[in-house]
């Protein structure tokens, strides 16, 4: 066993600590990774405090890794000793089932292993990225293209999937109307994905404060939601609608701001149940869901921020640092991602 430094929370809602946990020795298959940077995902909070119940403790969360190689397992083929790698949300799955074969690991038959927060195949607990080292099978690892610096990147690897694969999905591109809603760390990385894509942006935030950055982040339009107006002025505009809010919202407000067979797609995961009517969806709406992204689509979505220029903004942090962070994420108040520096760790 390898053992690391990290940061650990011993029960749901109590602070960080700082500890020592253990890495499993190299397989065949497995990388060895220093973790250079972690960003911090609005999920991690859901977790360690119960919000979707049950979490295991000790937790280590953090599924936004970047890092360097430091070592590989005897029959590694992808990667060498020195490589700039990403590790997301899932380090195994079955590999044998409809999806793990079609790369969407992450809607794995038998259930994917999480990073962190989860038990793997052996029936052992995963610790994520908010350590120093990671040992991961090569197949659940990415590259980061040189153009990325390991501190932005790491954000991507949640954040960048989770709107690029529902984007995608949903055909974002030329002559669609898309809304982002909410510009947090998912929604700022959704408006420059989309508008990459070649869609028109809309953005809608919850007061007035974030309108310039969302232009510089190439939205076209920008809706303050606290103004009732707007729900007025554009009822019936959008073709797509990607939610990426931690609340729950009035779910038949946004409907109402679909065209005519347009989509609303939840990624963000508030506690509590979500409520509509079914006449909100009578025009032909659909109401739907994404999860994170497949390995192959998250190496996909790296190289269409490397090669548009996309690039998370970011906040880093000290490892002694995260539960302010954590509050502020709480309060709204991050710019847009906070990403914590490992090698604070051990100072
Ligand atoms: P975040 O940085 O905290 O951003 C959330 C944004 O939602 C805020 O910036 C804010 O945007 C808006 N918001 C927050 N509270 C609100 C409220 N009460 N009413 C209206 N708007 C509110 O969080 P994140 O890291 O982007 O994560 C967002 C959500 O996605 C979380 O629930 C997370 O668990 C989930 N998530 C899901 C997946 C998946 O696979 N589906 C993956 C990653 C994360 P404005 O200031 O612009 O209003
Ligand atoms: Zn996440
Ligand atoms: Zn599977």
């Amino acid at each position: 066993m390898l053992k690391t430094h990290a940061l650990s929370i011993a029960s749901a809602g109590s602070p960080f600590e700082h500890t020592t946990i253990e890495r499993r020795e190299l397989r065949a298959h497995d990388v060895l990774i220093a973790i250079k940077f972690s960003g911090i995902c609005h999920s991690d909070i859901h977790q360690a405090e119960g919000d979707w119940g049950g979490g295991i403790f000790p937790m280590v969360p953090g599924h936004e890794i970047a890092g360097i190689v430091t070592a590989v397992g005897s029959h590694v083929s992808v990667y060498s000793v020195g490589d700039r790698v990403g590790v997301g949300c899932l380090v195994d799955s079955c590999r044998m089932c409809e999806y793990c074969l079609s790369g969407e690991e992450q809607y794995c038959k038998r259930g994917a292993v999480y990073t962190y927060n989860a038990l793997d195949y052996e029936g052992n607990p995963t610790y994520g990225g908010y350590s120093e080292q990671i040992v991961v099978d090569e197949e659940y690892v990415v590259r980061i293209p040189d153009t990325l610096g390991l501190d932005a990147a790491a954000p991507l690897l949640c954040a960048g999937i989770t709107t690029y694969s529902p984007l995608k999905h949903w055909n974002a591109g030329s002559g669609m109307k898309v809304a982002i809603v909410g510009m947090g760390g998912l929604g700022h990385l959704g408006v420059q994905i989309a508008h990459a894509m070649g869609a028109s942006v809309t953005v809608l935030s919850q007061g007035e404060n974030k309108r310039e950055e969302a232009f510089r982040f190439g939205a076209d339009h920008y809706y303050a939601t606290r103004n009732q107006t707007t729900f007025t002025e554009l009822a019936g505009t959008f073709d797509l609608i990607l939610n990426t809010v931690s609340a729950n919202l009035d779910i038949d407000a946004y409907l109402s701001l679909l065209g005519v067979g347009g989509s609303l797609i939840n990624v963000g995961l508030p506690a509590e149940p979500v409520a509509y009517h079914t006449f909100s969806i009578l025009p032909r709406k659909s109401i739907s869901g994404s999860s994170i992204g497949g390995i192959r689509e998250t190496q996909e979505m790296l190289d269409f921020c490397a090669e548009h220029g996309i690039v998370p903004q970011i906040e880093r942090i000290r490892a002694d640092e995260v539960d302010q962070a954590w509050d502020r994420i709480k309060q709204g108040d991050v710019s847009y991602r906070f990403v914590i520096d490992m090698a604070t760790l051990k100072q």
